[in-house]
């Protein structure tokens, strides 16, 4: 089908918001009835859409699990570029907004979306894509209070973002220092850093590092994390945004910046938030650490409590198919058998 035709198969609604490469409108796909994401991209007028980045967003495509929106189709006209995902009510920033305490989430929510995010994170990473730019405006929820990643592999295909399309700087809040100091060898440790960062977040309501150029986001972490030195971070000196002059920091003790948080979620939050990508937790790691153990026993709770209602319901059935047996048997019909 071509890309006309595959468009008109959807009737664009509301917007919904404006991203860093795209303004989203609700959409209703007119066969099925069933809603939509449009992601209408901003195509550069005169270079049209990179081939290479058409590639990468199809094979995103292939990317299915239950923590990353579904992206169900890519369409592609002349004029522009349309990506076709699976309608979510809402992100986690307007999430807090509405529903937080002042921004602030309840600790067990913030678990559970911690886990799903973190869940979306290492399967990309085992698919070997990256996000780079993970933010609470591109975590997705829906009113069963699934998460799901948004946009990812779309800095892949389009470059880091500088600016949105409108202009606006890009937010610096969710940043990993190595890539504010310079840093051109990205891996899947900056998703790590930006986790971090959401994670503390959800317990205030507010961002952990709201700078406002790259200097002063840099002076924010250091402030907090310590500043790196060629001892504890040999070679940090060697990045191209490393200055001698900056100012040095000891770092703080996190457990009395975030009280709110407990100490197994502390030790995590450490964790991710290391300043040298190495020593960042992997996501798979971070699954296995002690503070989802609460979450972990809650859906083997569930899972048992599902296996005894089929169990249950398999007993059932089988003492009706019974009695269904016993009364072609003896022609008695069972509401006999209940008035009795
Ligand atoms: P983004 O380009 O992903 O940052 O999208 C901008 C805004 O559009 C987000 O902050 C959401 O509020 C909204 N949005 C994006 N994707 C979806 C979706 N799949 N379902 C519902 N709303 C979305």
């Amino acid at each position: 089908m071509d890309g006309k035709r595959q468009l008109n198969s959807f009737q664009q609604l509301e917007k919904l918001g404006e991203g860093t490469y795209a303004t989203v409108f609700k959409g209703r796909n007119r066969h099925t009835g069933e809603f939509v994401a449009l992601k209408e991209i901003h195509l550069d007028s005169e270079e049209g859409t990179p081939s290479t980045a058409i590639r990468e967003i199809s094979l995103m495509k292939e990317l299915k699990h239950e923590n990353i929106v579904a992206l169900h189709d890519v369409i592609h006209t002349e004029s522009k570029l349309m990506l076709v995902f699976e309608y979510m009510d809402g992100d986690l920033k307007k999430y807090m907004d509405t529903n937080g305490d002042r921004g602030a989430l309840k600790p067990l929510l913030i678990k559970s979306f911690m886990y799903q995010l973190l869940k979306g994170i290492d399967f990309c990473h085992q698919n070997r894509v990256l996000h780079r730019d993970l933010k609470p405006q591109n975590l997705l929820i829906n009113s069963k209070g699934q998460l799901k990643l948004g946009d990812f592999g779309l800095a892949r295909a389009f470059g880091i973002p500088v600016n949105t399309f409108s202009n606006e700087v890009v937010t610096l809040w969710y940043r990993a220092p190595d890539v504010l100091l310079g840093s051109r060898t990205y891996n899947t440790s900056i998703d790590i850093w930006s986790v971090g960062c959401i994670m503390a977040e959800m317990y205030t309501g507010r961002p952990l590092f709201p700078g406002t150029a790259n200097e002063d986001q840099m002076l924010r972490i250091f402030r907090i994390m310590g500043t790196p030195t060629e001892h504890n971070w040999p070679g940090v000196s060697h990045f191209p945004e490393y200055k001698t002059t900056i100012s040095r920091y000891p770092p703080q003790d996190l457990r009395q910046l975030l009280p709110q948080i407990d100490p197994t979620g502390i030790d995590l939050l450490q964790r991710l938030l290391q300043l040298r990508p190495e020593l960042r937790i992997s996501a798979h790691d971070a699954l296995q650490h002690p503070w989802f153990h609460e979450i972990l026993q809650h859906q083997h709770n569930q899972q048992q409590i599902i296996a005894n209602a089929q169990h249950v319901a398999a007993l059932h059935q089988q003492s009706q198919s019974r009695s269904g047996f016993q009364q072609q048997a003896t022609g008695v019909p069972q509401s006999s058998y209940e008035s009795y």
